[in-house]
């Protein structure tokens, strides 16, 4: 098993299974095989947008090839679930340039984790990371990604509780310029009450970061806990609104039999999936693949 079918087991032991166990229900293609599918899917998190859309596809395959037996339909599923998804070819071109990814999303999804997760990524590639402590209202959070920083193995700039997290930036700006650093990582405060907060705040590091480094790539990722469900497709909605982002990093994989919320991100938000989390490690983050995570769910 590789690491993604192991973290993907509870959702591979839910919607496989489930499917599988609908299609060996039913000698005959039916409105109560198809009912049972679509319910089977709507369960496993895919959302009733994917849903609809994977199901009218199979409708009109199983009609134009006069598929009678369920069981022939099955890998006609799996292809029509693959179609929902896709990898953006140029999604992690940003990591062999000098950037800066800012990342957001609501306290507990995961956000400081990732942030760590992320840098030991880099890391590896041979980039030299810094990481940003930019949550100053929580004194909290900056002790804890200061750990996440060590088992990194990279520098991490912060400020005191309270402070400014503009100054934060002014400071990793700063030790970005003067160790050569290729990939910035600022950890944001997870605040969403207030969206023209949040959106000031960035574009007041956003100006610091111009000034300072140029047009240097700009990347802003959002956090979702893929436990959530579709609460996680609402949070990124709303963040949406306040920035522009670039990229859903899609945490606690391992922790849901719901995984199946990635097809309904991917199929229903116009913004890639370019990480997700199986773990509590420091290792425990992919890269998306989508057609990687459909194998790893039905092969
Ligand atoms: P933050 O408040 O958004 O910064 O969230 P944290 O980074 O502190 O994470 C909250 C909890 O989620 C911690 O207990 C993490 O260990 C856990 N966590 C984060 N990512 C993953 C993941 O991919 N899988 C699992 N199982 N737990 C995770």
């Amino acid at each position: 098993f590789s690491k993604l079918q192991q973290g993907l087991s509870k959702t591979r032991d839910s919607i496989a299974k489930g499917i599988d166990n609908v299609f060996s229900g039913y000698s005959n293609i039916d409105d109560d095989f198809y009912e049972e599918l679509e319910e089977t899917l709507i369960m496993g998190d895919i959302g009733i947008n994917a849903t609809s859309k994977i199901m009218d596809e199979l409708r009109s395959q199983v009609k134009d090839r006069h598929i009678k037996d369920p069981q022939e339909c099955k890998q006609l599923l799996i292809e029509d679930i693959r179609n929902q998804m896709h990898t953006d070819e140029n999604a992690y071109d940003f990591e062999d340039k000098k950037t800066v990814i800012f990342v957001i999303g609501v306290n507990g999804v995961g956000k400081t984790t990732s942030v760590g997760k992320l840098a030991s990524i880099y890391k590896k590639k041979g980039k030299k990371v810094l990481i940003a402590a930019a949550d100053t209202y929580r004194a909290a959070a900056t002790e804890q990604l200061q750990s996440w920083a060590d088992r990194a193995g990279t520098p991490i700039v912060s400020g005191r509780e309270g402070a400014d997290p503009a100054s934060v930036i002014y400071d990793a700006v700063g030790a970005f310029k003067a160790r050569d650093i290729d990939i910035l990582i600022v950890d944001t405060a997870g605040r969403l009450h207030n969206k023209k907060n949040l959106m000031e705040e960035l574009a007041k590091m956003n100006r610091i970061i111009d000034k300072e480094l140029g047009n240097v790539c700009r990347e802003n990722f959002i956090v979702l806990d893929g436990t959530t469900g579709q609460n996680a497709l609402n949070q990124a909605r709303e963040f949406g609104e306040a920035a522009q982002l670039t990229g859903i990093v899609l945490t606690k994989l391992d922790g849901t039999a719901k995984g199946g919320i990635a097809v309904a991100i991917v199929s229903e938000l116009n913004i890639p999936v370019k990480y997700i989390g199986v773990g509590e490690g420091l290792d425990d983050l992919e890269r998306f693949n989508s057609d990687e995570f459909v194998d790893a769910l039905f092969e």
